[in-house]
């Protein structure tokens, strides 16, 4: 294993700044670039060192720093761990940097600290993907599933689906190594079945939080839609205008694309495509126009916001060729009355609806339940969520495999098949964790961190 550094605080300006080395040199480096205030002075870890780190070529002095030593196991890597705590200025980091790979480390790609973390048993695999979770989550909600996640709660219950499935592993492959034996107590294909739909009922348990689970992860995406005037824009602004939006550049795409991630009651949402929406205001637009199918397909949610004060059958054609969810923002509530009202009501039955006057901020709160409802099925829930489409598709991989484990039994055929797939559903859980894990799916998974994680 060779050593490797990288800055681990964000790029730009800030009180301090860390510097972070990990692997077999990184004491050998930090006794050759620093200088602590006692000559000659061991460092013992996990204490903190006043100093400075010099150029040890130049014998120049680059930054007055605290210095610790994280001897390994006890690290977040598991290896020898030096950490700089530096002036928080890129050109005073970066030399800093310079230093140390000048001694021996090497420039740690993204999340390669995180991946150590996992490669010497200190994290599981779904643990290390909460890592950058709970670095990237927005919402009070968010964050809260991502640290649930990275103490093991997910891992726990892999674990426990595992075990059960281990136990009915080892009777069948007991009865067919030893068909003999009078003590191999031998289980009725009835036993088999409870196992195998015990084991069935928890994974469609976790299946079953997936929507919510990665809403809450990667954010509701949320497109705004309506014919010319209907009170687009303004929706938007009485949205923003009451919840603070949290604006992100979305790493990995050229193009400077801002988008506008609201926190509306812990679900965030991202609404999609609001540029173009204040853009195109002035432009004379068609419904058509409007429609492109991408903005459709992009979505996880629609909020189609009809004019109620004027003509809606136009509205409610194209509502019935839209494939997604939808909530139909009956707006401009305050210029119509109850007789109309009660009219619209009629003419969106079937819809979900709510009422606003976006002028007025009216039926904005009425509103951000209804899409806080769309997400979060059972409000205050305590049971395990997944939050990612590997999760779910190895769970969903297990869940074939016990079905046709099943077929095994029902149409009696040899119990080696039943064996067989009991294995490969074990593998797909032990997959969640990372027990079993190949190169190409930890450079997916740890290439979306940030260097120096
Ligand atoms: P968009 O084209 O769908 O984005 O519609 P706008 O938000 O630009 O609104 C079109 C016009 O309707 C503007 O003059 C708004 O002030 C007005 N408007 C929007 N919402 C309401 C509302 O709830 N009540 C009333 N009376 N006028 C509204």
């Amino acid at each position: 294993m060779d050593t490797i550094a990288a800055i681990s605080t964000p790029p730009g300006e800030g009180g301090i700044g860390v510097v972070r080395i990990s692997g077999p040199s990184a004491l050998h480096i930090a006794k050759r670039i620093f200088r602590g205030r006692r000559e000659g002075m061991e460092l013992k870890s996990h204490r903190l060192y006043h100093g400075e780190i010099v150029d040890p070529e130049r014998g120049e002095r680059i930054d007055e720093v605290l210095l610790a030593f994280l001897k390994g196991p006890h690290s977040y890597t598991g290896e020898d761990t030096i950490e700089i705590y530096g002036h928080g200025g890129t050109l005073v980091l970066t030399r800093v940097l310079e230093v140390a790979l000048r001694c021996g480390a090497r420039l740690a790609e993204p999340g390669e600290f995180t991946k150590r973390a996992f490669l010497n048993g200190r994290l599981d695999l779904s643990q290390a993907e909460a890592v950058i979770d709970v670095i990237r989550a927005k919402t009070d909600l968010s964050l809260a599933i991502a640290q649930d996640q990275l103490k093991g709660r997910l891992s726990m219950e892999i674990k426990r689906l595992k075990d059960g499935l281990t136990d009915l592993l080892a009777h069948v492959e007991a009865e067919l190594d030893f068909p003999e034996e009078e003590d191999v107590d031998e289980l009725s294909a009835e036993a088999i079945i409870s196992g195998i739909s015990e084991a069935r009922r928890g994974i469609e348990a976790l299946l079953a939080t997936y929507e919510e689970g990665i809403a809450l992860r990667e954010g509701l995406k949320v497109v705004i839609l309506g014919r010319p005037n209907a009170g687009k824009s303004s929706l938007l602004n009485a949205l923003l205008m009451e919840e603070r939006a949290i604006v992100t550049p979305i790493p990995g795409t050229t193009r400077d694309v801002i988008e506008e991630v609201l926190d509306i009651k812990g679900v965030p949402v991202r609404l999609m495509d609001t540029a173009g929406l204040r853009e195109a205001k002035d432009e004379v637009e068609s419904i058509g126009l409007r429609f492109t199918r991408e903005r459709m397909e992009a979505a996880d949610l629609i909020l189609y916001v009809i004019d109620g004060s004027g003509r809606v059958d136009e509205d409610l054609e194209v509502l019935r060729g839209i494939k997604k969810r939808v909530i139909v923002v009956i707006n401009k509530e305050d210029l119509i009355d109850e007789v109309r009202l009660r009219e619209l009501e009629a003419l969106f039955w079937g819809y979900k609806r709510v009422v606003t006057s976006a002028l007025y901020g009216r039926g904005i709160d009425g509103l951000k339940d209804a899409i806080y409802r769309e997400v979060v099925r059972h409000p205050g829930r305590t049971e395990v969520i997944i939050t990612r489409e590997r999760h779910k598709v190895c769970l969903e991989e297990a869940l074939q495999a016990l079905s046709r484990g099943e077929e095994v039994l029902n149409k009696r055929l040899p119990r080696e098949f039943l064996a067989s797939e009991l294995r490969i559903a074990l593998d797909r859980l032990g997959r969640i964790t990372g027990e079993v894990t190949t190169e190409e799916i930890l450079d997916r998974i740890f290439s979306h961190f940030c260097v120096g994680k």
